[in-house]
């Protein structure tokens, strides 16, 4: 049975701030903007446990734009801080000394240097422990706040500080992208959940429901990176709309193991529209198209999606493979 929602439209986005106007992330940053629109579901009652990271940047004391409570860890710990932060608030309820009412929401924030390399083990032992904590990566597919160089999260093709377009290698990155939604899942997570910050109702929702859950809750922010990635900061949104569509990004959630795709393109755009929109996969285009690596790209994406029309029981028309 549907869980009742209320995240309906756009306008059901609660008006509350506790992001105050003007941070030190770059502009267009998709991170940040993933931070504001999960704190609006969250409320003001949030810790937030940050690994290193771009996000690192943002509150320097004795500043902050954020109105709750932030704590910095090292890149590998972040989850290890927040079972801290959770022992001690249910220490302080049991004890009587702080009232159930001011309870609050621990938050885990990292880049996917931390999620997906770095802080990985610290996050198996918390999913282990079955933690009750909230994860949000802001995954901007490599190392930001050092310079872009490559994580486990950077896409196949793409150019980095460490895997720059060579003579001998002239696509940038030949690995592909780790799959974290499906390492958390295999992990038993019960919550598992993809975001973009296009589709707001979508992530309304999905952070509505990981508060209905008990125990680790992972949730993958597509967010857009102009600085690395090479495009105006005014089309993030677009950007990130674009890799949906193309079906780059699926958008998509595991309860208790049971994936489902929560936004379904019906017909795939061609991968080439959201490559050519950024500086970090130029190479694949001039000075000579690199057909075979886009062809790789576009073929995988069509695959996906096949496989999970077959398993849920939806049609995806392919973009053509040229
Ligand atoms: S480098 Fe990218 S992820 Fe980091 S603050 Fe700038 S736009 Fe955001």
């Amino acid at each position: 049975m549907a869980t009742a929602t209320r995240f309906r439209t756009l306008k059901d986005m609660p008006s509350d701030e506790y992001l105050t106007p003007g941070n030190t992330m770059c502009a267009g940053c998709g991170g940040i903007l993933a931070v504001r629109i999960f704190h609006k579901v969250l409320g003001p009652n949030v810790t937030w446990v940050n690994a290193a990271g771009c996000m690192t940047i943002a509150v320097s004391y004795p500043l902050s734009p954020l109105k709750s409570n932030w704590i910095y860890t090292a890149f590998a710990s972040a989850p290890a801080g927040a079972q801290g932060v959770r022992d001690a608030l249910d220490v302080l309820m049991a004890k009587g000394k702080l009232p159930a009412s001011e309870d609050m929401k621990v938050v885990v924030v990292t880049g996917d240097g931390a999620a997906y390399d770095i802080g990985f083990q610290s996050a198996a032992g918390a999913i282990d422990r079955r933690l009750d904590f909230y994860y949000l990566c802001y995954d901007n597919e490599a190392y930001g706040n050092t310079g872009f160089q490559m994580s486990s999260s950077t896409p196949f093709g793409s150019a980095s500080k460490t895997t720059p377009p060579t003579a001998a290698n002239p696509i940038g990155n030949t690995h592909r992208k780790m799959d974290l939604f499906e390492v958390w899942r295999a992990q038993n997570a019960p919550y598992v959940a993809t975001l973009s910050n296009s589709h707001g109702v979508d992530f309304l929702k999905k952070v509505e429901k990981g508060g209905t859950i008990r125990g680790p809750k992972m949730y993958i922010d597509f967010a857009a990176c102009p600085t690395g990635w090479g495009f105006d900061p005014k089309d993030s949104i677009e950007l990130e709309k674009l890799a949906v569509q193309t079906g780059i990004w699926p958008l998509k959630e595991s309860v208790d193991g049971v994936v489902r795709h929560t936004v379904v393109p019906r017909s795939l755009l061609p991968v080439k529209e959201y490559l050519t929109k950024q500086e970090r996969f130029a190479h694949l285009f001039e000075p000579t198209e690199r057909t075979e690596a886009i062809r790789t790209i576009q073929e995988s994406v069509n695959s996906y999606w096949a496989v999970a029309g077959a398993k849920e029981g939806f049609a995806v028309k392919a973009a053509e493979v040229t």
